[in-house]
């Protein structure tokens, strides 16, 4: 069954430069997009090529200038108010930068009772929270819920900001690079998180990162962007063995494969 799906989104921003011809960027081109129940995809595209904008134009933080965007049978492109707040409870994000995504200032049972709290979670919410903080696998959970965020390494940060977007039960997440900022050896332990976090609670998945590396672990299909533009799209296996579009080949014999050297 289709969760989310774009209709021919275009954005555009109007820039005072004198570089950029017209003021105007076009971030996103007609952008079709896809995403099904339980699955994972993929967007993936150099730095500048749209994505980001494409992950803000889906939680409706940026309008698009044309297009549409559906959330199961709904069109809630236009949506305000009270229907917007309950659509982008559905669809949650999580960003590259696990540092900024806490407050230095709260322990991490704080942060994730929070949003509880917002949801009326009205059982025991401290084995709620210890449930939450195992699910993310930062056990025990009685440990960490009193830590606060500088006592945690990167990648156990991205996990209570994991924990905390779990605890408002989302249908669907938008990880934007969200390990690109984590050492290589983190990575895979937090994108097999995804997977599980899939499998576990059918959750979807839009994996955001300009790595293809690390894309062909976790996606099933992956949408390849250059300029705004999806220029192909596919099985994540063929267009990383046989890609027909001739940026997606430029795209894959400029990877480097650091996964490679660590073997
Ligand atoms: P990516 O995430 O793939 O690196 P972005 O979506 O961030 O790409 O950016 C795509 C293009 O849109 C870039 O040219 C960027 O400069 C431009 N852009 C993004 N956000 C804005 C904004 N708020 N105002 C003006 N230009 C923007
Ligand atoms: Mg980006």
């Amino acid at each position: 069954m289709m969760i989310l799906k774009t209709e021919n989104v275009s954005k555009s921003f109007n820039v005072r430069s004198g570089i950029i011809k017209g003021g105007i960027i076009n971030a996103l081109n007609n952008v079709n997009i896809e995403l099904n129940e339980r699955e994972i995809i993929g967007i993936v595209g150099a730095s500048g090529s749209g994505k980001s904008t494409l992950a803000k134009v889906l939680v409706l933080l940026y309008r698009p200038t044309a297009g549409k965007i559906f959330y199961m049978d709904d069109d809630v492109t236009g949506y305000h108010g009270k229907r917007l707040k309950m659509y982008r409870r559905k669809i949650q994000m999580v960003f590259q930068d696990p540092y900024a995504s806490l407050d230095p200032n709260h322990t991490v049972a704080w942060h994730i009772e929070r949003p509880l709290k917002i949801t009326g979670y009205n059982r025991n919410i401290h084995e709620r929270i210890g449930e939450l903080l195992d699910m993310v696998t930062l056990s025990p959970s009685d440990y960490f819920m009193d830590k606060f965020p500088h006592q945690l390494s990167g990648g156990q940060r991205q996990r209570v900001y994991l924990a905390r977007v779990l605890a408002l039960e989302p249908q669907v997440l938008i990880a934007d690079e969200p390990v690109s900022m984590l050492d290589i050896s983190v990575r895979i332990g937090i994108l097999n998180l995804l997977k599980e976090i899939r499998d576990n609670l059918g959750i979807s998945i839009i994996y955001i990162t300009h790595d293809l590396n690390t894309v062909s672990m976790i996606t099933e299909r992956i949408y390849v962007m250059h300029n705004g533009f999806i220029v192909e799209h596919g099985a994540t296996d063929r267009i990383i063995s046989n890609p027909y579009d001739s940026y997606t080949k430029r795209l894959i014999e400029a990877a480097p494969n650091p996964y490679r050297r660590i073997e």
